[in-house]
């Protein structure tokens, strides 16, 4: 018999068990969506250098504008223009106007700019001005966007595609970044075959796991080890466990877990290292277990594909973002239930549901069905205490995409 422990106090257990981070490395900034910073990130630049323009329009001094309409437009004389990417290089002075094209340095004794559209030439180098400016008008200043010693991301923060930006204006062509945590991955099971192998005899399945979890490993910001298939043979998989735990970071096993005579992982494991529970108050996922080899997470999670999935969105991506100074961003929204779900076996139940628009509707398949997956956006989570969910409720859906 397996002793359960609920799903919360394996989190628990994990988190303080595993307090792991990974080294630093340097990351290009084309490589740098998905990484995590390994320090906080503090401007050396000031953002945007100079005082500029968001606009086309003319640079003046504000004062020479207070009053004027566009029966009596305020008329001045222009007398010259800013060239992109040049330093102005021109004084405006009272009475006097410089063109200015949008994102042009905003000349010495200006302080405001007058869109085009509020502006008309008379000719003979006279602009006439419909519209009274307020100072700074028109204008970002010298570290409007970022100033320089500033605090702009904190270490553990997750880059986004959005964010290479705004390091590409403070001119980090490189930044400092968690290395991502190496996941070993290994299926086991004497039917199973690689998912390239053309044709199955009777009695065999392909390897689903395997391929599966290591994309997950990928999108949570992992990299994903795949050892292979191991059959039910315990030298191999003792073997085949211990170059996992000196390659990786992390040991994820799939199948093998229960207590069926052929499964030999927890015997295994507890020869290698201590045992930290072995079976979760959860449907589905009963048969996980997880070791703690040389001070590295070793999970055994159940074969069944979608309960692998489950365990692995429940415990295993947290603890790669926890690797990486991060906390795990919970992506949920709010639906309403469309079936009713039954559920009171004593156990915490995730069904995995559709969404359509605020509606989730339980995806159920039986039980081994691995497109119960590929047709759901997320899943619910049913606490062991609660009798089910009844039509109509609020539930929340956790979804299965990552940020990213
Ligand atoms: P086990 O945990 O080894 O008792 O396996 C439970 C069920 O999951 C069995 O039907 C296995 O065939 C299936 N299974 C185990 N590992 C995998 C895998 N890597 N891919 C697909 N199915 C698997
Ligand atoms: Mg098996």
């Amino acid at each position: 018999m397996l002793k359960v422990i609920t799903t919360w106090e394996a989190e628990v257990l994990l988190k303080e068990r595993f307090p792991l981070f990974t080294q630093a490395e340097e990351t290009e900034l084309d490589r740098a969506p998905g990484r995590t910073l390994f320090s906080d990130l503090v401007s050396r630049e000031y953002v945007p250098d100079f005082d500029r323009s968001t606009v086309d329009g003319f640079a003046l001094r504000s004062s020479d504008t207070f009053g004027c309409s566009e029966s009596i437009p305020a008329l001045l004389r222009l007398t010259g223009e800013v060239q992109m990417g040049r330093p102005a290089g021109i004084n405006v002075k009272q009475g006097s106007c410089v063109y200015v094209p949008t994102g042009g340095q905003l000349p010495q004794g200006s302080d405001a700019i007058v869109m085009l559209e509020f502006t008309e030439d008379f000719g003979g180098g006279t602009i006439a001005v419909a519209k009274p400016c307020a100072p700074g008008s028109n204008v970002i200043f010298r570290g409007d966007d970022v100033s320089n010693g500033e605090l702009v991301y904190r270490r553990g923060y997750r880059l986004r595609p959005k964010d290479i930006g705004a390091l590409a204006a403070m001119g980090r062509a490189r930044v400092s970044v968690f290395r991502r945590p190496v996941l070993a991955v290994i299926s086991t099971g004497d039917e199973l075959v690689e998912p390239l192998e053309e044709n199955l005899r009777m009695g065999q399945m392909r390897d689903v796991n395997g391929p599966m979890l290591s994309a997950a490993i990928a999108a949570s910001g992992g990299e994903a080890l795949y050892m292979g298939i191991v059959p039910d043979d315990p030298a191999v998989l003792e073997r085949t466990l211990t170059e996992a735990v000196r390659k990786a970071d992390v040991v994820l096993l799939s199948g093998g877990s229960s207590v069926g005579a052929k499964d030999a992982a927890e015997k295994i494991l507890s020869g290698m290292g201590e045992m930290l529970f072995h079976g979760l108050a959860l449907k589905p996922g009963k048969p996980t277990l997880a070791a703690d080899i040389g001070g590295k997470p070793i999970f055994g999670l159940p074969g069944h594909p979608v309960a692998a999935y489950f365990i692995y969105c429940l415990l295993v991506r947290p603890l790669i973002y926890a690797m990486m100074s991060g906390s795990c961003p919970e992506r949920s929204v709010r639906a309403k239930c469309a079936r009713a779900i039954p559920s009171n076996h004593g156990r915490e139940e995730c069904v995995a549901v559709r969404l359509d628009g605020d509606t989730a509707t339980p995806v159920i398949g039986k039980s081994g069905l691995i497109t119960t997956l590929s047709g759901a956006d997320g899943y619910i989570r049913i606490p062991r205490e609660a009798e089910g969910v009844a039509q109509g409720d609020s539930v929340r859906v956790f979804l299965f995409s990552e940020v990213i």
